[in-house]
């Protein structure tokens, strides 16, 4: 189990005002600023080993993953890094106590992108540290086929590891602070985006598109 402390961010002000659609550098700047000083990101991940894999599950270190997208992923891969990643949750208290709904909003923005960027930067920790070329992810509940029941296995795998960087499970499965993903990172030949396998309309965190061809290949489509 290892626990990742002070991430480093790098969060450009032009991408921040590209997500935000905004041309005001000075008042997206401020808010940037704001945002970094009040982030506290942290990971927390453990190689796990797979024991097992059927047509739609795998077992991980004893806990079972049903889900037959993740088992097409893990090929023939033996090693997996369950984790979670946090910015912590001072930046969301800051957006709620403000009165102003765009700052709201546009804080609750800058704070998905530095999320994001947190994991990046714990892919590219794990690509360095364990001399991997590629590194994609699943998170539980992303897909049908990977509901969000699977959250448990996965927490129970980190042990009390997420508590330690002050992420927790509600009873309902989602986490807090809520700027918190998990996820279980595998070694894959290219990027994988369960995007392309979400039929949803009009998400905004859509990273590719949706692909039948792809869902029909991943047995998610009939
Ligand atoms: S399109 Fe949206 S809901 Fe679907 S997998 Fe991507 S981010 Fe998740």
């Amino acid at each position: 189990m290892e626990i990742v402390d002070a991430i480093p961010l790098d969060l450009s002000l032009s991408a921040v005002q590209a997500k935000l659609k905004s041309t005001d550098s000075k008042s997206v700047g401020e808010l940037l600023d704001q945002a970094l000083s009040l982030a506290e990101a942290r990971a927390v991940f453990a190689p796990a080993y797979i024991e097992k894999k059927d047509d739609d599950q795998v077992v991980i270190d004893g806990r079972c993953f049903k889900s037959r997208v993740l088992r097409k992923n893990l090929g023939d891969v033996g090693r997996v890094f369950p984790a979670v990643v946090t910015i912590g949750g001072r930046l969301e208290e800051a957006a709620h106590r403000s009165a102003d709904l765009l700052t709201q909003y546009y804080l609750d923005q800058i704070g998905n992108l530095i999320l994001a960027e947190a994991r990046s930067e714990l892919i590219r920790r794990l690509c360095r540290q364990f001399a991997l070329d590629k590194l994609s992810w699943m998170s539980p509940g992303s897909l049908e086929d990977w509901p969000i029941e699977a959250q448990r296995p996965l927490f129970d795998l980190l042990g009390e590891a997420p508590a330690a960087i002050g992420v927790q499970l509600t009873e309902s499965l989602l986490m807090l602070p809520a700027k918190s993903v998990s996820g279980i990172f595998f070694p894959s030949a290219s990027t994988f985006f369960s995007c392309r396998l979400c039929p949803r309309e009009r998400c905004e965190g859509r990273k590719a598109r949706y692909d039948e061809a792809v869902a029909r290949e991943y047995g998610v489509l009939k």
